[in-house]
């Protein structure tokens, strides 16, 4: 049989908070249930975004829920070599293209346009860099920051119709509706999409159990899979915590940490049994997105 793993993946942009304590429990939960590992996986790679000093506090708040992972914290911050090589074969297979678009000359040219197709994350790209011709692309990638795009329809025209599983339900990928995805950010040689389709791959990751939010871009990691020859997890998409006015968890809306949660003393098996019993504490629901 199969040895079951799965991840936590938190981005250390802040403390966690209960949405986070949820995904990890269900996380770790599903791979204990079946005698399988939980790993834990920093996506650190936003250079302005990431704290150091938050990984302390990640690390806290999973053993005050007691919570343990297995084997050696994966940093996707040293890994921007494997991303980039990952880079390289899409490059080489001629299904990207450097972008050069500010994201206020994008926002200014689909305002300007009368018909902006919209994707599950918002407006699409318009294409503006895909249709540089050879000569000016060229001149300017030797002197202008630029990001990679990914070649939407090429790429799905490749890989042909693709499928993946979100508990028993087979779910058909359409990942053109994301537009031309961004795989190398201006400021970092990867970005999440490329960063997590390389990880779950490289940590043999057999049941990605994450967020309802992510449900919609497994459509791009599952193209991305196919266009490296990487195998496809399980997904196990669960609702999302809310607070009191419907809204997802955030910090700037006051959402208390995991932190606070202590140290007003909450005790934290009780508030894992709770979470494991579906029950949220009073002031929040959990709601499919
Ligand atoms: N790093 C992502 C987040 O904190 C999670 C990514 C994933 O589980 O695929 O929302």
């Amino acid at each position: 049989m199969r040895e079951v793993v799965t991840r936590f993946a938190p981005s250390p942009t802040g403390r966690l908070h209960l949405g986070h304590a949820y995904s990890a429990l269900l996380a770790h939960d599903f791979a204990r249930d079946r005698g399988g590992a939980f790993l834990l996986r920093i996506e650190d790679i936003d250079p302005k975004r990431a704290r150091p000093e938050h990984l302390d506090g990640i690390i806290e708040d999973l053993n005050w829920l007691g919570l343990e992972y297995d084997g050696e914290i994966l940093y996707q911050s040293e890994r921007l070599p494997l991303y980039s090589e990952a880079l390289e074969r899409l490059k080489a297979m001629d299904l990207l293209y450097p972008c050069f678009c500010t994201r206020s000359a994008i926002a200014a040219e689909i305002a300007a346009s009368a018909t902006a197709p919209q994707g599950p994350d918002g407006p699409l790209y318009p294409g503006t860099c895909r249709r540089l011709g050879d000569p000016e692309r060229s001149k300017r990638l030797a002197g202008e920051p630029h990001a990679w795009r990914l070649d939407i329809v090429s790429a799905s025209r490749l890989a042909g119709p693709l499928y993946w599983k979100d508990g028993d339900t087979e779910v058909q990928a359409e990942a053109e509706r994301f537009g031309d995805v961004v795989l190398a950010r201006k400021d970092a040689p990867t970005s999440y999409h490329l960063a997590v389709t390389v990880d779950d791959s490289a940590q043999r990751v057999t049941d990605v159990v994450r967020g309802r939010d992510l449900f919609a871009t497994t459509d791009v990691h599952r193209l991305l899979q196919a266009l490296l020859g990487l195998p496809t997890p399980h997904y196990h998409h669960h609702p999302l915590v809310l607070d009191g006015e419907g809204r997802r968890l955030a910090k700037r809306d006051g959402a208390p940490s995991l932190a606070d949660l202590r140290a007003s003393g909450v005790d934290p098996a009780a508030l894992a049994a709770d979470l494991r019993a579906g029950r949220l504490p009073a002031g929040y629901s959990a709601a499919a997105l």
